[in-house]
Formats: C-alpha cells, structure tokens, sequence
C-alpha cells in the first residue's frame, strides 16, 4: 500500500513538475514598439554651446544631427492640420515654413493642402497637429514638437507642435530681410520652419558654429534667421529623405 501511495505521489510529481516547467517558461518581453521622443525650444539670448543637453554626436559636423540615425517617415507627403483658432496671417506664416522644406527637396514632404483641427496639444491621436497652448508653465520655452514613431523600423508616425501662447508672436513684414520690426516678439515663421525640421526628423544643434542654421536649438525676439534653410539643414534633409 505503502509502495502504491509512493508510486502516485512520484507520478504526481513528474506530472507536476513537468506542467510547472511548461508554465513557467518566460514569456519573451513584449517588443517596446513605439516611442515618444520631445524637442523643445528655448528662448535663451547667448547661450553658450556648452549649456545644451549632452547628446551624442551624430553628423554634427556636418551641420545637421538625425534623431538615432535617421527616424523619418516612410510615406510621403505628411498631412498636417492647424488649429482652428490661428488666423490666416499665421496660418500662411507656418504653411510657408513647411514649404521651405519641400522647396529644397524634390520629393514631396508635406501635402499642399493644410488641413483644420480643433486638436491642441501633444496627443497621439494619429493627427499632425500645430496650435497655440497656455498650457506650457516655463516662460523660457518658445514650442515644443513631440514625435511618435515605430522603434524597430524608425518609422515617424505622427507630430504635434505646441507654440507657447505665453510669449507676444508676431510676423516680420519683411522676412528675412534687414528691418526688424518685432524687438519683443517671436516672428512665427522662424520658429515655425524650425520646428518643421524637427516634423522631418532633423534634431536640434547647439553648437555656436551652427549657431545660423534653421535647427539651431534658440532663438530670441525678433530672429528672423531660420526662415531659409541653410547648407547643414539641406544636407540633413537631403540625408534623411534624397535631394
Ligand atoms: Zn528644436
């Protein structure tokens, strides 16, 4: 009886232990498939290169920096859509920034057709989104792009970009040229194609040397250089997306 008992038991065990083994196989980590990634903008008059965040360098000789060797989208072009609440002057302002992008490649990035949203803020909803927010409490930051994209394939996905409704905006009315009207307001189009870089997507510098290149991580009042694109942010998109 004695010898039985032991019998089942033993039996029990290889059972059990055998089931408790095909249990206990771990399961392999789920795959981190999707990142969030934020660029924000500061104002800060004379920085000096060093104060910027330590990253590695990536192409930065160059005068451009890819995001993890180039995260970029794999269809084109990009459907974005403004905020509601912008007005027309603004809105041409940050149309035209994307454009000088497109104007500087022969592959189409951005559709033409600029669509509306009532969306504000950075939500992954699986819309392009451009608004004003009060929402961002550090009156040093200018705007903020967050980007979502696929890890394993560093496919871009999807963008918001944030303007801080906090600061005085307004449009040079002559652009890039010599007269300086806003001496205490960012000009919407500068900051605009700057961020528009980041939409690509081109990181920020912040090396002195790249201090007149449109991803040149600060800006000031009244700056109206970043409006044209210079020779490292064309070599960085011409990297990411061909010439
Ligand atoms: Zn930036």
């Amino acid at each position: 009886m004695k010898r039985v008992v032991l019998v089942v038991i033993l039996a029990t065990f290889i059972a059990a232990s055998s089931f408790s083994v095909a249990l206990a196989k771990p399961a392999a980590p789920a795959p981190k498939d999707i990142d969030k990634v934020v660029f924000i903008h500061y104002r800060a008059p004379g920085k000096p290169w060093w104060a910027g965040p330590k990253e590695p360098k990536e192409k930065e000789d160059e005068g451009y920096k890819l995001f993890r060797g180039g995260v970029k989208w794999a269809e084109l072009p990009v459907s974005y859509a403004i905020n509601e609440n912008v007005d027309a002057s603004a809105r041409a302002e940050i149309t035209a920034a994307f454009e000088e992008w497109d104007a500087n490649t022969t592959k189409e990035l951005y559709n033409n057709t600029v669509g509306t949203t009532d969306k504000a803020g950075a939500n992954q909803n699986w819309e392009n989104t451009i608004a004003w927010v009060d929402t961002i409490a550090n009156s040093n930051i200018i705007a903020i792009t967050t980007f979502w994209f696929y890890v394993n394939t560093k496919e871009l996905f999807e963008f918001d970009i944030e303007f801080n409704a906090n600061f005085a905006w307004g449009i040079d009315p002559d652009g890039e040229g010599t007269e300086y009207e806003l001496t205490s307001a960012m000009d919407i189009r500068n900051i605009a194609t700057h961020e528009a870089g980041h939409t690509l997507v081109l990181s920020d510098l912040y090396q002195g040397q790249y201090a007149g290149m449109t991803m040149y991580g600060y800006s000031e009042y009244g700056e109206v250089k970043k409006i044209s694109l210079e020779s490292g942010d064309i070599a960085g998109l011409h990297k990411l997306y061909g010439e």
